[in-house]
């Protein structure tokens, strides 16, 4: 149970936080604050938040829990505003979806308070963003990859471990290099080649006729497409490295079915699509349901 959530970005990932953890009774109040007053008020109107902070600092002030859910490229601003008011005790968590550049990040600023920093990322999550679809039930039966790092400390690691599986959650740990190059390929490059499809139809003066032809398969592939523009920004430029890898694999992957088709080879075509076919088919989400 904690006294105070400080939460720092009232948006979909944020609200949907404290509205999961005063459900489950395991929080006493929160205190929130977001770029736009607007924001913030609404948080509060909506029941998100209990009381409004006029700036990341005072979100912190007296809290024993902080969450960090703005955009990756906030979060190093965001360390160094709030860090005057930190102490040993708080754990502080972010939910960013790249880990790299966010634990480079806490490592710049966070310096003595380092050992607070439970590093975050729940697989949760939907093309909606903002606090009018924070949803208490976004994180309920879902993944959330914790990156520790060797000066978090083990007593904020389980609080962290306890905090999400109270919530639902199955934890699992692993290092911010292997989360990045892992979710490079399961999901930064599934939304640049969401955006890159939509674009490319959309580029041939027939496009908008194709669009109004489509049906539920272009439905249920290009539904990330209509995701937030900065955040994705954020995300894929955050994680160029790995994402361009993932790219050139998929490019090659691209190519050997251009071949296939463009020399009739339909044995080997068959074999691609089956090859697909069956790991599509067998592949169940890493979490309850
Ligand atoms: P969102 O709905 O747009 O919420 C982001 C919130 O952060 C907004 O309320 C925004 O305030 C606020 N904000 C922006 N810059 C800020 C700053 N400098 N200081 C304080 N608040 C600031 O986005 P989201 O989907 O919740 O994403 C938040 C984080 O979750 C991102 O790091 C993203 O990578 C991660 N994430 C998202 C998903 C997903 O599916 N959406 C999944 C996993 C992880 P204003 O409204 O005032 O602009």
């Amino acid at each position: 149970m904690f006294e105070q959530l400080g939460l720092i970005g009232c948006g979909l990932m944020g609200g949907s936080f404290a509205l999961a953890l005063k459900r489950a009774g395991l929080v006493k109040r929160v205190v929130g604050y977001s770029k736009s007053p607007s924001t913030t008020e609404r948080a509060r109107q909506m029941g998100v938040i209990d009381v409004e902070a006029p700036s990341a600092l005072l979100a912190v002030s007296g809290a024993d829990l902080v969450l960090l859910a703005v955009p990756v490229s906030a979060t190093e601003a965001t360390f160094k505003a709030i860090r005057p008011l930190l102490t040993r005790d708080m754990l502080i968590m972010d939910v960013g979806s790249t880990k790299r550049e966010v634990v480079d990040a806490a490592r710049r600023v966070l310096r003595d308070h380092l050992g607070g920093f439970v590093p975050c990322h729940p697989v949760a999550g939907k093309e909606l963003s903002g606090v009018e679809h924070a949803d208490p039930d976004l994180y309920s039966g879902r993944q959330v990859v914790l990156t520790p790092i060797e000066r978090t400390q083990v007593s904020h690691l389980n609080r962290a471990t306890q905090l999400w599986e109270a919530l639902g959650c199955k934890v699992v740990q692993m290092s911010p290099e292997a989360h990045d190059a892992a979710f490079a390929a399961v999901s930064h490059l599934p939304h640049m080649i969401a955006f890159a499809l939509v674009n490319g139809i959309i580029g041939q003066p027939q496009g908008k006729d194709f669009l109004s032809l489509a049906g539920p398969g272009f439905r249920d592939f290009t539904r990330i497409a209509a995701s937030d523009p900065k955040m994705w920004r954020d995300v894929l430029l955050a994680n160029r490295q790995e994402l361009l890898a993932q790219s050139e694999q998929f490019r090659n992957a691209l190519l050997a079915m251009e071949a296939m088709i463009a020399g009739g080879d339909a044995e080997a075509l068959e074999a691609a699509i089956q090859r697909a076919s069956h790991t599509r088919a067998h592949w169940r989400m890493g979490a309850k349901r």
